[in-house]
């Protein structure tokens, strides 16, 4: 199961995720329910193999491949308004705005226009990547793991 704790996340991360959550409460009065956080190379393996090998039926549900999703890497989370205590996905015009609130703290959002030209439109989504690409990032991993990665954002972050 992937994990929707946002103590997963890097500690930048985690900042944000809970400034996104209060800046919801308090700026558009809705509670931002966090459904995933971090997610193992064969979780986002399984992702991208829906619509391409598995569950032939569905549409693709992501673009990245196992090493380029954020998620892995504990920088990206994913969320959804609750309105009268049910999750809604359908509501554009609030997704915009917990979005809008997003990037004004220093995420970059799943609806930005770099985002969705990279991948797909995905406003659930979230990550905080200081301008690292996925490739940058899985060579790290590969020689030092985890902490090799958030070693780099830390130094980006230091630099901002
Ligand atoms: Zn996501």
């Amino acid at each position: 199961m992937p994990s929707r704790r946002i103590e997963d996340l890097h500690p930048k991360a985690q900042q944000l995720a809970r400034m996104l959550l209060a800046d919801c409460e308090s700026k558009l009065g809705v509670t931002f329910l966090i459904t995933s956080t971090l997610r193992l190379f064969e979780e986002q393996a399984a992702l991208y193999a829906i619509g391409r090998t598995e569950q032939l039926g569905r549409a693709p549900v992501t673009k990245s491949k196992p090493g380029h999703s954020w998620h892995e890497y504990g920088l990206a989370f994913d969320g959804v308004p609750l309105i009268g205590g049910k999750a809604v996905y359908t509501d554009d015009k609030l997704f915009d705005e917990i979005g809008g609130l997003g990037q004004e703290i220093g995420l970059r959002w799943g609806g930005d226009a770099g985002f969705v030209a990279a991948h797909m439109v995905d406003k659930p989504h979230f990550q905080y990547n200081c301008g690292m690409t996925t490739d940058d990032a899985l060579a790290l991993y590969q020689n030092g793991g985890m902490a090799a990665v958030w070693a780099e954002i830390d130094r980006r972050d230091s630099e901002n």
